[in-house]
């Protein structure tokens, strides 16, 4: 028995979501959910790693065989300083959430995220980002991670706005050579008004709002929470409030960056409303 994972060698193609805590993770539904769908043998599991050991973890995985891996908290960094190779919007991000071994061995990621918030806007929910001001709140990995995809978007501006100031500066001036990136003080609203809004910190998570003022919301407003909970999160609730024409949580998100995911591992693309649908009912 390895510290992560079994001895010996997995009897399936393995696939295992890694992080910490991780328990409840719903990795493990959305993949077998789109290999029941497309008749794909697998197994895949939740395996918590810390922070610190992925790197261990990732030489164990490969010994028992294992051929794809899905980062999470906190390892997204880790994920992206071990790779040999990067995916040209993962090595943007600065952040990785896919995982995998090219033929001679080495470990290849790449970033889904940003193209699972975009997915869900666009193609589940008809919001063309395309011309559209977003306000971007939150300068962590999960914000890092999707501005690459909002950039190749389109929008006619992009504005961050972080608690640590100094945090949305750094972000901005690493995409300095693809867009000018504005600053929003924290708890301001950008002068003109967002077409979208975009909460990517884990406020949501301790039942806590943004301090943005309710001018900044009205009724051809989008609001998006990339964090999802069986009730209105915080902020799908305050935006529902002040009359959002649609405010949205990142369920969508997080089965649609499973299935690019997916498609990375087994060259196949899976149909997610079912699963959105499916989780949806299950909560
Ligand atoms: P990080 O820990 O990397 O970043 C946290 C962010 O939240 C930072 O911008 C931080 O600001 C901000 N923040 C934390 N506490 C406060 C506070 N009290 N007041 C103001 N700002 C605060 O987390 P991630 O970026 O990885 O995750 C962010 C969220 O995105 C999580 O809720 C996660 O679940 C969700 N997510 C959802 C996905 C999906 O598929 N739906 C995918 C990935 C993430 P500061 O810099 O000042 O500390």
């Amino acid at each position: 028995m390895g510290r992560w994972f079994p001895a010996g060698r997995a009897d399936l193609p393995y696939f295992c979501v890694v992080g910490s805590p991780i328990a409840h993770s719903k990795s493990p539904a959305i993949h077998g959910a789109f290999a029941a769908q497309l008749d794909v043998q697998l197994r895949y599991e939740r395996v918590e790693v810390e922070a610190g050991q992925l790197a261990a973890a990732v030489a164990e995985f490969q010994a028992y065989g294992g051929r794809g891996m899905n980062v999470t908290l906190p390892l997204k960094e880790e994920a992206w300083q071990l790779a040999a190779s990067r995916t040209p919007r993962a090595a943007q991000a600065g952040a990785a959430n896919t995982l995998w071994f090219t033929d001679d061995g080495a470990v290849a990621v790449d970033n889904t995220d940003g193209a699972g918030l975009v997915r869900d806007l666009e193609v589940n929910h008809g919001v063309s980002l395309a011309g559209r001001r977003i306000l971007l709140l939150g300068a962590g990995g999960a914000a890092r991670g999707v501005v690459p995809a909002l950039l190749d978007a389109a929008p006619a501006s992009l504005a961050i706005s972080n608690r640590t100031p100094a945090r949305a500066a750094a972000l901005c001036a690493s995409f300095v050579d693809r867009a000018v990136l504005e600053v929003v003080p924290w708890g301001q609203a950008p002068e003109t008004r967002p077409d979208v809004i975009i909460n990517g910190t884990t406020l949501s998570l301790h039942g806590e709002l943004p301090p943005l003022p309710a001018t900044a919301v009205a009724a051809g407003s989008v609001c998006y929470d990339m964090m999802y909970a069986n009730e209105a999160t915080p902020f799908v609730a305050w935006a529902r409030g002040l009359g959002a024409r649609l405010a949205l949580d990142g369920l969508g998100m997080l089965v649609e960056q499973a299935a690019e995911s997916f498609a990375r591992w087994h060259d196949l693309r899976p149909a997610t409303a079912p699963v959105i649908a499916a989780l949806r009912g299950a909560r």
